[in-house]
């Protein structure tokens, strides 16, 4: 085809809704279904059309539409309504501004490769990305000072098309920027903001693109600009397309171009959040940065460690990326001299002696002053794969944390859900959501209305789903018989089982399968029928999982499943959002530990959808035996195989004996036990998982601290840092000449709770000083890995016995039952982030 430029205009707005483009371009209006109702109802077609995307709505709609809208008293109404919560949210007081107001400063940049805010802009692929533009959401609803960066694929994820066969077909289309809810961001003067970014032979141009969501901005990536090849232009083109070189071309963009961005724009943030190793890059213009002004490597490292927080999201491999030495070389061997080091100390900063390669991971891991999991059990899965990274150093002490995922509860409540929580909640119910007491009152809510509600939105999904298998099988000129069929595929009144996700093989769409008689006898049982739907995409690189995509499909078109067991193509957010709203049960049957968090499940629960799951990611914190349903139990499997098989028949189990009874048992017409099973779920799900509290903890236990880590860390010159650096080189030098020469243990004759034991022990420092180190007793229960509920007792110095010796002492309160204690030593951590901040110990061997 040949080149052409487009503009697009968007018609002069009548003069009473005039704001209606300024509020387009600002991504609260996908939270206020109020808002979204001011585009829809100009033309409710061209709306669906338009993906729910407001730019190409005021584009495209007919300006007699407009005038019709402007002149409307009652669509006046809810504009006037809009616009005045719009101006009453930007500039209103918040909880940043509440709890911490001497912190104006403040300023936490987040770099992740994928942000999933809205259908309206899709650039995300799955929860990854959904997490981050919750993430957004909230903070700008607590008012964080707060900025996004990422990348504008041209492309997005893509479009998935099921084909005849039920082959994964991927579309892409481009997006006109133009067409988008994005604006070309400015520098101070102005001027639009284009940065070059070094890849190999060549510097790349990137322009900077922005989102506003609500008071956050988002800033987005581009390298689709006349003044760069071909090749070039399309490096910003597809999330997680292409090959290594696109991988790490995109990585160096997001970390290494997003920060120069950042710069160009006049932005310094006080804490560097990376989501996910691909944003990993940041560290090294950071350091870049520092190196510049004159400090060495390993300081620069101490600096830009003290302001870093990473979150990982993944124990599946392939989800941490590691390139090789000879690509390294290649795209970032020009760095070696300008961090003023050497090939060897720079692979050093990521390098991952299983995996042979530079890991982003390993990069992150090693900078960041704080790490964390997505879920509790994530975080202990986490530290189990990077404990020779710590080695004797007991799991629970090892520095990666847990952050509980959740979901921002307004952008996924139905607006019927949303009117019940004001009716019986209380009309600011949004403004407590992660207040347990105002949940409770969710028991108030009449049983009628509640299971009225969820009928009405379980028909309109029906109906979504409906029209999603329609516009396939007419794509794929099925028979005209079977797309009649359509319409009556699925019922209001049948049980209806959810199953919308990445067609990840460990996610085991299809544990069910695994007994097709069993199932066939659920789905066909005359009296109390299950039915399922399914929905999800497979990475155009994963064959495995596009076969189950195709199982799945064959199966829907069976004799005996057909209309009760159903595919829906292309889920995104608006999939997701119809499905989650609508279904009765929310199945998630990943293969344990492999489901980092999870927060679909979350989104459901906000509905009255009751979950019911393997025991992995955040299901384990959530589940209390009654506010939903537990698949298996809490154990560990060597065997694949195994674990699929006796998953599938206590899933099997459930079904039969419990929820498919539950869900059937009518009292007066309706499911009392269920309804309660619902109301339990709303009761204690939605105020724990969201992000609202999610923020509120990144803030609270990593972004404050790290801002005020930065600051010391920076102060006079840097001394802070250059001085833990030399603290820590001169205890890594060292440490191994540190031991235990002596323990002595006094106790009395006859021994009862609270009688104490002294413990007297010499320790051999070499050059290193008794204040560098800490002396202390671990004292707990005896347990098959260890000692368990540890307590630590510092021991008290005592005197220098000569030739770096010293003596020191301290006792211990004996509890009941069998306990153990030892003693260790470990590096004065006054100030590191975390005791093991180096993971540096010598347990006493002496005993
Ligand atoms: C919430 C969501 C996800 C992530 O949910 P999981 O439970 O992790 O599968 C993925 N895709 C979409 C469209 C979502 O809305």
């Amino acid at each position: 085809m040949y080149p052409y430029r487009t503009v697009s205009v968007i018609p002069e707005l009548p003069a009473p809704i005039s704001r209606l483009s300024e509020l387009a371009r600002n991504l609260w209006f996908s939270w206020h279904p109020q808002a979204q109702l001011l585009y829809s109802k100009l033309d409710p077609l061209l709306w669906e059309e338009v993906n729910h995307n407001p730019i190409k709505q005021l584009l495209y709609v007919e300006g007699a539409a407009l005038k019709r809208a402007a002149a409307d008293p009652e669509y006046l109404a809810i504009y006037n309504r809009v616009i005045a919560d719009l101006d009453s949210y930007m500039g209103g007081e918040t909880w940043f501004q509440r709890t911490c107001p001497n912190l104006t400063d403040q300023l936490v940049a987040y770099f992740s490769a994928e942000f999933g805010v809205h259908e309206s802009n899709p650039v995300y692929s799955g929860g990854l990305g959904l997490l981050a533009g919750d993430h957004c959401k909230s903070a700008s609803d607590l008012g964080i000072p707060f900025v996004g960066v990422g990348i504008l694929y041209k492309q997005g994820y893509f479009c998935q098309r099921i084909n005849r066969e039920g082959w994964q077909e991927a579309h892409y289309t481009f997006m006109d920027f133009n067409e988008m809810t994005v604006t070309p961001a400015r520098r101070p003067d102005g001027g639009e903001v284009i940065i070059t970014v070094r890849l190999p032979g060549r510097d790349v141009f990137v322009k900077v693109w922005e989102l506003q969501v609500g008071r956050v901005i988002i800033y987005f990536l581009d390298t689709d600009l006349s003044q760069n090849n071909k090749e070039d232009r399309q490096l910003t083109s597809k999330l997680y397309g292409g090959n290594q070189d696109t991988r790490i071309s995109q990585e160096i963009i997001l970390g290494i171009g997003g920060t120069k961005a950042l710069r160009e724009m006049g932005i310094f943030p006080t804490a560097w959040h990376i989501n996910e190793g691909h944003a990993a890059f940041i560290i090294l213009e950071r350091l870049r940065e520092l190196i510049n002004q004159g400090l060495t490597l390993s300081t620069a490292r101490e600096v830009v460690r003290a302001s870093t927080i990473f979150t990982t999201h993944t124990p599946v491999p392939a989800g941490h990326d590691v390139f090789d030495s000879e690509m390294i070389d290649r795209y970032l061997g020009y760095l070696y001299n300008e961090l003023k080091t050497n090939r060897e100390d720079f692979m050093a900063l990521g390098w991952d002696q299983e995996r042979q390669g530079f890991n982003m991971t390993r990069l992150a891991l090693n900078h960041a002053a704080f790490t964390n999991g997505v879920s509790k059990l994530h975080a202990e899965v986490t530290k189990k794969m990077f404990q020779n990274l710590y080695s004797g150093i007991p799991q629970e002490e090892i520095p990666i944390h847990a952050v509980t995922n959740g979901v921002h509860t307004e952008t996924w409540v139905a607006p019927e859900m949303r009117d019940l929580f004001a009716k019986y909640i209380g009309e600011d119910w949004v403004d407590n959501i992660s207040h347990q007491e105002q949940w409770q009152r969710v028991y108030s809510i009449p049983d009628e209305e509640l299971w009225e509600t969820h009928q009405k939105l379980k028909s309109r999904m029906i109906k979504f789903v409906q029209n999603n298998v329609y516009r396939r099988m007419e794509r794929n000129f099925q028979p005209l018989e079977l797309i009649r069929e359509c319409a009556g595929y699925l019922s209001k009144n049948v049980l209806t089982i959810g199953f919308a996700r990445r067609f990840a093989t460990y996610k085991r769409a299809n544990l069910l399968l695994q007994n097709k008689a069993r199932l066939s006898r659920l789905v066909n049982d005359p009296e109390k029928p299950v039915q399922i739907i399914f929905a999800g995409k497979a990475h155009p690189a994963d064959r495995p999982g596009q076969e189950l995509i195709k199982m799945i499909y064959d199966l829907s078109l069976e004799e005996e499943f057909r209309g009760k067991i159903v595919l829906v193509e292309d889920y995104d957010i608006n999939v997701s959002r119809h499905l989650l709203q609508g279904v009765d049960v929310w199945l998630n049957t990943p293969r344990r530990p492999l489901e980092a968090s999870g927060t679909s499940g979350q989104k459901a629960a906000i509905n009255g959808v009751v979950n019911c799951s393997i025991l992995d990611g955040w299901w384990p914190e959530a589940y209390n035996g009654e506010n939903g349903f537990a698949i298996g139990t809490a154990k560990d499997y060597q065997s694949e195989e195994v674990q699929d098989r006796e998953d599938a028949s206590s899933l099997f189990d459930l079904l039969e004996q419990i929820i498919i009874p539950y869900y059937y048992r009518r009292v007066d017409g309706i499911p009392r036990e269920w309804i309660h099973y619902m109301k339990d779920s709303l009761a204690t799900i939605p105020w724990q998982f969201s992000t609202e509290r999610m923020v509120k903890e990144y803030t609270q236990r990593f972004y404050l601290k790290a801002a005020l880590r930065g600051r010391e860390f920076a102060a006079n010159h840097f001394q802070l840092a250059a001085r833990v650096e030399q603290f820590k080189r001169l205890l890594e030098e060292h440490w191994r000449h540190i031991r235990f020469c002596s323990v002595e243990v006094e106790q009395p004759p006859v021994l009862s709770v609270g009688s104490e034991l002294l413990l007297r022990a010499e320790v051999f420092l070499g050059v290193v000083k008794p204040q560098d180190i800490i002396v202390e007793i671990v004292y707990g229960r005896v347990s098959d890995h260890g000692l368990d509920q540890m307590t630590l007792v510092p021991m008290e110095f005592i005197q220098e016995s000569g030739d770096n010796k010293y003596r020191y002492s301290a006792k211990i309160t004996l509890m009941r039952g069998t306990s153990g204690y030892t003693l260790r030593i470990r590096p004065n951590d006054k100030d590191f982030a975390h005791p093991f901040e180096l993971p540096l110990i010598k347990w006493a061997d002496v005993f």
